[in-house]
C-alpha cells in the first residue's frame, strides 16, 4: 500500500557545509518522484533522512499523517536500493532476497513463496541457487531490487541504482524499474544526477542544487518551462540569451521578440533557446516565428541530427539542431526561427 511523504523545513549541516537548506517537499502516495541534481547537491542526504539513517538538524517528516522523524529506520517499512548492490557475498540469491523476511520472523513456506514471487518480478526466476559473485552487474542490481521489495514496503528509495551499469543495460533497466513501480504502486523516491534518466522515469522531478529545491514539476514542464537558469542549463541543452522587457515588450540581441505567453514585468531576463527548438528557415521573416540572423560556423555530424554552430550578427553564439536534408556551409547566412509559443523567459537573478 502506498503512502504520501511530507517534508517540512528540513535542514542538515555538516560542520561548515550546509547539505540541505530548509527543504519543503510533498511526495504523493504511489508517485515516482526523482531527486535530480549534480554531485554534492544533497540528494543522498535527503534520501537518508527519509530512510532514517540521517537525523536532520530540524524539520518534520511525515508518512501519511504520522510524524516519523524519531522513528528508527527498521520501523519505517522502507525498501532501499543503492548504487553498490550491497549483497551478502556468502549467500546465494534466494538467501539474499529472503533476508528481510527472516528479520521479520516470517514462516519458512511463506518466505519461500514470497522470494519466488520477487525473483519472478525482477526476471530472475530460477536463479535462486546462484551465488551473488556469479551474477552480472544487471543481475546483481535485480537481486538488490528483489530484496528491497520482497517485504512489500510502503516506500521504495533508490540512490543512483543504475550508475554502475553500461548505457544499454541502464536504459533497459530504467524501463523495467518504472514498469515494476507501476505494477506494485509503492511510493518511490529515486535519486540520479542523470537528467535523461530523470526525464524518462519520473512522474515528477525535484531539481536540487546546493541543498535547495529549485523546481518541482512533471518532466515535460521542467523541460519546457524551467524557472531558473540552473534548471534550464542542467536539463537538456540550452542557450541563454540576454533579454529585456520594457513597457511590456520583449527584446533580445537587437530583435523584438513576440511571445504567445504572458509577458512578465519589466526587467532583465534570459531568453531560453534549445538547439532542437530552433528551426533553420530559408528567409528572413516567417509567420509565427521570431527570426535571428547569423552566420553558419562549423557543423557537427551526430548521426540522427546535425548540430550547427551559428554566430548572430551581435556576436552571440548559438547552436541549432537540424536533420540532414538541408545543406549549410560554413560562412552561409542563416535564419533561425523560434516559434512565438516557444518563447520562455527566465528571470536574470534566478540562479
Ligand atoms: P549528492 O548525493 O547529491 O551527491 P550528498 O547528499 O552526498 O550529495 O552531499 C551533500 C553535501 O554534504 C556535499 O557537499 C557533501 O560533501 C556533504 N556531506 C555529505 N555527507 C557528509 C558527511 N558525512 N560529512 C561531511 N560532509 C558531508
Ligand atoms: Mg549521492
Amino acid at each position: 500500500m502506498a503512502i504520501s511523504i511530507s517534508i517540512r523545513g528540513v535542514r542538515k549541516t555538516y560542520k561548515n557545509v550546509c547539505a540541505l537548506d530548509d527543504i519543503d517537499l510533498d511526495i504523493k502516495a504511489g508517485e515516482f518522484l526523482t531527486l535530480l541534481g549534480p554531485s554534492g547537491s544533497g540528494k543522498t542526504t535527503l534520501l537518508m533522512i527519509i530512510a532514517g539513517f540521517i537525523r536532520p538538524d530540524c524539520g518534520s517528516l511525515r508518512f501519511g499523517e504520522e510524524e516519523m522523524i524519531l522513528t528508527p529506520p527498521h520501523r519505517r517499512n522502507i525498501g532501499m536500493v543503492f548504487q553498490s548492490y550491497a549483497l551478502f557475498p556468502h549467500m546465494n540469491v534466494a538467501a539474499n532476497v529472503a533476508y528481510p523476511l527472516k528479520l521479520r520472523g516470517i514462516a519458512k513456506e511463506e518466505i519461500h513463496r514470497r522470494v519466488d514471487d520477487a525473483l519472478k518480478l525482477v526476471q530472475l526466476e530460477g536463479l535462486g541457487d546462484r551465488r551473488s559473485n556469479e551474477l552480472s552487474g544487471g543481475q546483481k542490481q535485480r537481486v538488490a531490487l528483489a530484496r528491497a521489495i520482497v517485504f512489500a514496503p510502503r516506500i521504495l528509495l533508490m540512490d543512483e541504482p543504475l550508475s554502475a551499469l553500461d548505457k544499454k543495460l541502464r536504459e533497459q533497466m530504467q524501463l523495467e524499474l518504472r514498469q515494476l513501480h507501476d505494477t506494485l504502486g509503492m511510493t518511490t523516491v529515486y535519486v540520479t544526477h542523470d537528467q535523461r534518466e530523470a526525464l524518462t522515469m519520473s512522474d515528477r522531478i525535484a531539481v536540487i542544487n546546493n541543498g535547495a529545491l529549485m523546481q518541482l514539476d512533471t518532466p515535460q514542464r521542467i523541460y519546457d518551462y524551467p524557472v531558473s537558469a540552473f534548471t534550464a542549463d542542467f536539463i537538456g541543452e540550452s542557450i541563454l540569451l540576454p533579454a529585456q522587457v520594457r513597457n511590456g515588450a520583449i527584446s533580445s540581441c537587437n530583435n523584438m521578440v513576440n511571445a504567445t505567453s504572458k509577458v512578465p514585468s519589466d526587467g532583465e531576463y534570459y531568453l531560453l533557446l534549445r538547439p532542437e527548438r530552433l528551426q533553420l528557415l530559408n528567409k528572413e521573416a516567417e509567420d509565427g516565428y521570431n527570426v535571428f540572423t547569423g552566420t553558419a560556423k562549423k557543423s557537427v555530424y551526430q548521426g540522427e541530427s546535425i548540430l550547427l554552430y551559428v554566430t548572430l550578427t551581435n556576436g552571440e553564439q548559438l547552436r541549432v539542431r537540424y536533420n540532414g536534408t538541408m545543406h549549410v556551409s560554413e560562412g552561409d547566412n542563416v535564419y533561425l526561427g523560434l516559434l512565438h509559443e516557444h518563447v520562455v523567459l527566465i528571470a536574470r537573478d534566478s540562479e
